[in-house]
Order: structure tokens, then sequence, then C-alpha cells
């Protein structure tokens, strides 16, 4: 066991600044595993979430504990030394919990979690497992939207809101005599999926969702989280709109917010702690009450951090958020513009007009923003290389409309998502997305102008892990191993969705049986039009 792991967690668990109270005994164990660094989770409100449900739920009956994925000095101590991953308070072998409770946002996540197993001497697939070895219960927006690549790992998938999925779940684990009963239970509860008792069939299984009446926000503060700065408060969640390539539009329905007086008495902590709230949602400048929200925290002599705002939204210079930054305008604002061509917006979901674009970006230098970050996608249906070219047009002309500081264009390719009308689509084309870097390195006048371009490797990744079956999990186990690069190398000659090919629209698709959003046959006709 290495003392220097041990000190390591003593310390993060020292500097962190507890708003729940730990729960350090029950008759029932409960790990909340975020199978990536500590900084990169503790700044994730879906953990948060999933920590509050456990402590509301399960307080009195279940110790709650955290594990994550070490940093890459700490996995080789791991390794070195032999030592599993440990809570990070208690200092309990991971292999030692009744129940993991793995939260996984992104794709790629999975591999962390077969890293953090197998580190832990847990055998990382199910079938393999016996009852001495933890439950693992896996939920969060990757497993909602597509279950199958994860679905040999884990002895329950829950499709949804943890607020919703996890007070059925606490229940069954205490009164439950064995692991198979416990399945059995909960594969007839609404939003769980036992991937064992249906290997080739699986039932439909419909997305559970909550009221909201409070924010989500940190359970637990931790000073070496990314945007440790400010307290995060979800103040709305999912988003009026479906653009065609986001997964939140289509999936995280329906569309709740919550008013002023619904955030206390969590914006006092918030502002006690920091002194500077984040506003979190997928669509904060619709929300009616956002105006209210923000001068709330003004009176109480907090700050605000705004996330990314809807264009609309900024070239309006009457509407809330424009009205809002000209007030008090940060340094940067960031813009989801998505496609340089406006019929290709359009196409998108996007219905703005190159002049409001315009409009938004001169509205942000008036108001006194420094800079302004631009989010552009490549690789969509329908695009042409003179929408690529339109990339440098369109960055030219705002930086000549807009602030005088730097104009960063963060342009990524698309990876097609289940549940929205691209979920038939082919991973983009790696030589593509390479030429479209190319060409925006060589055409931007980088003095004004800074690119950041996503990896077209890392995109393409992504894009296996979202769009597979459950043959994705030998991927994701060889990635564990070898590293996703190489592991990607070998996927590239071999998939066809690697290979410019996409599914057949009339085949069942690997995520067919989860049910959320407009349904397969809508999307299918929203595709159509997008060619
Ligand atoms: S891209 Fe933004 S506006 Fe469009 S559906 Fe997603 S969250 Fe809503």
């Amino acid at each position: 066991m290495s003392k220097r792991i041990r000190q390591s967690l003593r310390r993060l668990a020292e500097a962190e600044i507890r708003r729940l109270p730990r729960l350090a005994s029950g008759a029932g164990s409960l790990a909340v595993v975020y199978p990536n660094e500590y900084r990169t989770g503790m700044a994730n409100l879906g953990l948060h979430a999933l920590l509050e449900a456990a402590h509301d739920h399960g307080g009195g009956r279940f110790s709650v504990d955290r594990c994550f994925l070490p940093g890459a000095r700490d996995l080789a101590e791991h390794r070195r030394a032999g030592t599993p991953i440990l809570g990070l308070e208690s200092g309990r072998s991971l292999a030692a919990f009744d129940a993991l409770l793995v939260s996984l946002s992104f794709e790629p996540d999975a591999v962390g979690l077969v890293q953090l197993l197998a580190l832990s001497g847990v055998e990382p697939l199910a079938a393999r497992r016996d009852e001495r070895a933890p439950l693992v219960v896996a939920g969060g927006m990757a497993p909602t939207l597509n279950p199958e690549p994860l679905a040999p790992f884990c002895d329950l998938i829950g499709l949804g809101e943890a607020e919703a999925l996890l007070p059925g779940l606490l229940e069954a684990l205490l009164e439950e005599p064995d692991r198979s009963s416990l399945l059995e239970r909960m594969a007839k509860q609404p939003g769980w999926y036992a991937p064992a008792l249906a290997p080739d069939h699986p039932p439909p299984c419909a997305r559970q969702h909550v009221t909201l009446t409070r924010p989500s926000m940190p359970a637990v503060l931790a000073p070496g989280a990314a945007f440790a700065g400010h307290v995060d408060l979800e103040i709305s969640r999912g988003c009026r709109w479906r653009c065609a390539f986001c997964a939140a539009g289509h999936v995280v329905t329906p569309y709740r917010e919550l008013q002023l007086e619904q955030l206390e008495p969590a914006l006092g902590w918030a502002l006690k702690q920091r002194g500077r709230v984040g506003l979190v949602g997928t669509d904060v400048s619709d929300h009616s009450g956002l105006e209210a929200i923000v001068r709330g925290i003004w009176d109480r002599g907090g700050e605000v951090a705004l996330p990314s705002l809807r264009v609309e939204q900024l070239a309006d210079a009457h509407a809330a958020a424009a009205r809002l930054i000209a007030e008090r305008p940060p340094r940067t604002v960031t813009m989801a513009v998505e496609a340089a061509d406006a019929g290709l917006r359009r196409a998108l979901g996007k219905r703005l007009s190159d002049e409001q674009l315009l409009a938004a970006a001169r509205n942000m230098a008036a108001a006194g923003v420094a800079n302004l970050r631009v989010y552009l996608l490549a690789g969509v249906p329908g695009e042409r290389w003179e929408h690529i070219e339109a990339m440098v047009d369109l960055a030219r002309e705002l930086v000549a409309a807009g602030p005088g500081g730097r104009l960063t264009l963060s342009v990524t390719g698309m990876v097609p998502k289940p549940g929205t009308p691209m979920q038939w689509e082919p991973a983009p084309d790696r030589r593509y997305l390479r030429r479209v870097r190319a060409h925006l390195r060589a055409h931007l006048p980088r003095k004004e102008i800074e690119l950041s371009f996503e990896s077209p490797d890392w995109v393409r990744w992504q894009a296996l892990l979202s769009l597979g079956g459950r043959e994705v999990a030998d991927r994701i186990l060889a990635a564990a191993d070898e590293g996703w690069r190489r592991t990607l190398t070998r996927a590239a000659r071999e998939v066809p969705l690697l290979q410019g090919q996409g599914r057949d629209p009339d085949q069942p698709l690997p995520w067919a049986h989860v049910e959320c959003g407009p349904g397969h046959d809508k999307l299918r006709r929203r595709r159509a039009r997008l060619k």
C-alpha cells in the first residue's frame, strides 16, 4: 500500500469545504465513482447531483465515499506499489464497497472505468464477477444516450436523472438478499436496465427525469477542481431548441427552470464561499428569470459567470442577456455559432442570420467585452468546402466588427450523437478534418485570431464510443491497456463507421431500446431534410 497515495488523498480531502456532511457509516457502503481525474470530476455537476441524491436517500443507511482515476504520475505509483483505488474519505479499497455509482458524462471515460476496476482487482467484465465484487451501476449522459458500449461492464445502468433513479436502487440494495434478485427487481423499475438479463434483445427502457425544485450545485467544494474560482448553480435543465447535432436539446426533456426564490439558500451558501456564482444550464440565455437571478446576485454583492449564450440574445441589444453584459461586461463572451454559412446553420437548427452575428459582435464591443470565443463545427452533413472557406471570412468580419481583443475560433469535428438526427452518420473523416485544420491554420491571421482545433483522432474516438454497440466494449478494454490512439488506429482499419459508412436508417440501432426524445421516425425525417 503506497504511503504517498494515502497522503495525497488526505491532502485533497483536508483542503475541501463540505456543504453536505460526511456519511461515514451505515448498513451499506456506496462509492460515487468518477472515472476521470479529481479536478475534472469535482467540477462536474452530474457527479454532485449523484452525491446529493446518495446523501438525501442514503443518509443513515449507507456510508458514501468518492473514487477518482489518478493522474498519470499517481497511476504509475498505484501500479508500482500494487495499491488499489481508494475512497477519498475512508481510504477503503474500491473493491470493498457494496455498490459503485459511476457517473459517466463523456463516452471516453469508459476507459477510465475499466482502469479503475482493474487496478482495484475487480474484474471489469460483469459476466466474470461474482457476489463478492461490488455492484457496478452506471448513469449519466453517455449511458443514457447509448448504454450498449458500457453494458458488458455494468450490472445495472440507470437512464436519466440521478434524483429520479437512486431512491429505488438504494431500497433494493438493502432489501434484496442476493444479486440476481436485486437485478430482477431493478429491471422492472422505470429507467433501469440490467444488461445481463437481456443480452440479445434489451426491452424498452424510458429515460427518467424529475421536477426541479432546487439547483444542482457542488456538494463539496474542491480548491483543486477546474473552475474552482466560483460555485456553479444549475438554473435550468434541458433546452427549448433542437439543434440537429445536440443531444442535450433532443434528450434532456422537458425544459425546466428555477427562479430566483428557488435558488435560496443555495445562493447564500455559494456567495459566502466564493462570492462568484457560475450559472449553469444548456440554454441559460433564454431563461425567463435570467435578469432577476443575475440582479439578485449583484444585489447580494456577488459576481456572476455566464456560460456560452445564444447569439440571437446578444444581437438584440434589448434582450436580457445583452443588457446584463452591457452593464457588467465579462472579459470574454462565448458564442456557439456552429456553421459559418447561414444556410448550413439553418439546416442545423440555428436560425441565425449573418447580420445578427455581426450585430452581436458589435454589441459586445460596445459593451466593453475584450475577447470573443466562437464555436464552429466541421464535418456536418451537407457541408461543402466553400463552407470551410467561409469560416475564414466570418472570422475576419467578426474581428472587424467585434471587440479589439482576441478572437478565438474553437473548431471541432462533429461527433454524431445517439438520440439526434445525426445518429445514422459515420465518424467524420480524419483526412478531411486535418485538411480543414491545415486550411484554417494557413488562412487565419494569427495576430488577431487564435485557432483551437479539436484533435481529429479524439473526435473519431468519441464517435466510435458514442455510436457503437456491445462490440465496442472490446475496444474499451484494449484502450485501457494500450491507450486509445493505438486502439483507434486498429479500429479505423476494421470498423465501417470509421471508414465513412453510416448506419442504415432502416436497420435497428444498438440503442433502439432507449426511449427518450422525439423517437426514431421523427429523427429520420429531420435527417432527410439535412442532406
Ligand atoms: S446547441 Fe444549444 S441551443 Fe441548440 S439545442 Fe443544444 S443547448 Fe439548445
